[in-house]
């Protein structure tokens, strides 16, 4: 007899989530309390002086806010082994590697078993929802996911990025299962040491199982950009591979071979029907579709710093909807994304009220001015006091402050957030930007979104020629006198010097930000540079990341690029193919 079937009850879920958003103040006085409750042994609150109290008066009264700086003495305790608690009440015995792309090294966070349960509710949460607009049946997911390098720490606590800590617990599997997402690889693959053979693996399961397949994700939109660029170079080797049932040498790690050579049996109709789809394909074009015929979406974090890959993205998938995935970071979630039909580009992210305590630091312009260029240190001091999760205000912008389940107490994300709405009385939150990503000479400041603004205009220049630009970076140069602002492109295929001048005077004009204009036209910050870079010059950033343990599930393009971040800086400074100055002032 057919086993029945175990599915998410999806609309038990939204009703939950239904009846817990309607009474956000109160679910999250209780969810500080619970927090409070339950570490209120660990030696980091004991000497804040709470005395067993919870609410949030208290909570805000005696808990500073802090940074990871801050925490970081106390997490390296827990790192090397520390025999007493010292953030939770409960020994922590995993650590996550945040991807660290922003401070160009990974940063240490605690990983527990409440994070994974808030983890799987964010899941479970957002994909009621999706499931409700788009119906998934039994069916296969093609997911690009990978896992970091795990190790041990000194005090023997296993590390691992957080999307490695969730791949690898048992409850993920269970929860792909019954929101039938199951990722069509085998574990080996997930898990494999080498991710460019786990991509190709990846890949080729994903057209042994095509018709079956019916969503495609990854964590971030940029592994699923990447993977299909890979398709570009290696469809006729996968063809072959499936045409013979024998695969390529170039995979190496047995464990892979074996559990590949399960799937792999000689097809050559499949490989054909391959082969002449990708050769009916105009540029790629509707790429997804053609090869994955029953796909519903693709699914992955595609807000931020993502929104660069999504032009890309749509041209692979044709009329396949993108969706974006929901908001966290290792530190913890935040928020789901409960409205999938809306445009990618407008998607917000309905908090989570019993997943965390939040708060909120209101960002006024005339207080950032104030404190400018004084370091973060006395940002805080200068600030608005931080909101409650209910108080804040449509249309305002803020930095978000988390605590929770797994030690972190009032720490600043250092993530910019705009409240677009609420849905009952939890917030609906836009993600805009992060908040210490600046490029800034002097009284200038633009963000990681001004940037990318910046060069979503100029790239049109080069559309027009049929080229792209695969991805971006930048720096502030200060080595020149006056200072300037340097753009790093790597671009599809060749374009004339004329046009890459007028990109790079497009580049100085679309940074719009008063203090950039009027210290340009008095040459108070000289002439914006474009840094034309050589084919496969991110590629070797992504894999410096790799090296240092990062995951490419959860990689993202630094966007501004610190003059302390130097094997970074290096990598792109080698690889300059073509330079620039901006004529435009
Ligand atoms: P990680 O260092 O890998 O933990 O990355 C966490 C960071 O990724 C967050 O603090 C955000 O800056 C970014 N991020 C996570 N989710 C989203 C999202 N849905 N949209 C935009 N950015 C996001």
């Amino acid at each position: 007899m057919l086993e029945k079937m175990e599915i998410l009850h999806v609309e038990k879920v939204i009703e939950e989530f239904e009846t817990m958003t309607k009474d956000a103040e109160n679910v999250q006085r209780e969810t500080l309390k619970k927090i409070l409750e339950e570490n209120g042994s660990a030696e980091y609150l004991q000497n804040l002086g709470l005395n067993g109290r919870t609410d949030p008066q208290s909570f805000k009264a005696c808990v500073p806010v802090v940074t990871h700086q801050d925490l970081e003495p106390y997490i390296q305790r827990i790192v090397d082994g520390a025999s007493s608690l010292v953030l939770t009440g409960k020994p922590i015995t995993t650590i996550s590697l945040s991807s660290g792309t922003t401070q160009g090294r990974p940063k240490f966070v605690p990983f527990n078993d409440e994070l994974m349960e808030t983890t799987l509710q964010i899941f479970r949460t957002s994909y009621a929802f999706r499931n409700r607009e788009f119906p998934v049946t039994n069916g296969k997911a093609l997911q690009f996911i990978y896992s970091s390098k795990q190790s041990r720490t000194k005090g023997g606590l296993f590390a691992g990025t957080a999307t490695t800590n969730v791949f690898r617990n048992s409850q993920f599997k269970k929860a792909m299962k019954v929101m039938q997402s199951q990722c069509c690889s085998p574990d080996e693959v997930i898990f494999g040491p080498d991710f460019r053979q786990s991509l190709y693996c990846h890949l080729l399961c994903g057209l042994i199982f095509r018709e079956e397949i019916q969503l495609v994700s990854s964590t971030f939109a940029h592994s699923i950009v990447h993977a299909f660029r890979t398709l570009e170079q290696v469809w006729e080797e996968l063809c072959f591979d499936i045409r013979e049932g024998i695969l390529t040498s170039r995979i190496t790690f047995p464990s892979v071979r074996s559990a590949m050579a399960k799937l792999l049996k000689p097809n050559p109709e499949l490989a054909d029907l391959i082969h002449r789809k990708i050769s009916g394909l105009s540029n790629w074009y509707g790429l997804i579709p053609e090869l994955f015929p029953n796909v519903k979406y693709i699914y992955g974090i595609m807000t931020g710093s993502m929104e660069h890959y999504l032009k890309k993205l749509r041209h692979y998938a044709g009329d396949v909807p993108l969706i974006s995935a929901d908001y966290g970071s290792s530190e913890g979630w935040i928020g789901a994304n409960i409205n999938p039909n809306v445009p990618t580009e407008s998607t917000t992210y309905a908090v989570l009220p019993n997943i965390g305590y939040f708060e909120f630091i209101p960002l006024k312009e005339n207080v950032e001015e104030q404190v400018h260029d004084r370091g973060d240190a006395n940002i805080l001091s200068m600030e608005p006091k931080p909101v409650s999760l209910t108080e804040v205000k449509i249309g305002e912008e803020y930095e978000v402050i988390v605590t929770s389940f797994a030690g972190l107490y009032r720490y600043r994300l250092g993530d910019v957030v705009k409240v677009m709405g609420f849905h009952n009385s939890t917030p609906e939150l836009k993600f805009i930007c992060r908040r210490n990503l600046m490029l800034t000479v002097n009284i200038d400041k633009n963000t990681e979104k001004d940037l990318q603004q910046a060069v979503e205009e100029a790239a049109k220049l080069i559309a027009e020629e049929k080229q792209e630009v695969i991805d971006f970076s930048s720096h502030v140069d200060m080595w020149t006198d006056p200072g300037h602002y340097v753009i790093f492109w790597e671009i599809s295929g060749e374009v004339s010097d004329e046009v890459l001048k007028e990109c790079c005077n497009c580049l100085d004009r679309s940074f719009v930000d008063a203090g950039y204009v009027s210290s340009r036209k008095v040459n108070a910050i000289g002439p914006l540079e474009l840094r034309v870079l050589r084919r496969g010059t991110f590629q070797k950033v992504l894999d410096h990341y790799v090296g240092l343990g990062a995951a490419v599930s959860q990689f993202k393009t630094p966007r501004c690029v610190g003059p302390t971040n130097y094997k970074v800086l290096q990598i792109l400074c080698d690889n300059v193919a073509k330079t620039y100055f901006s004529t435009a002032f």
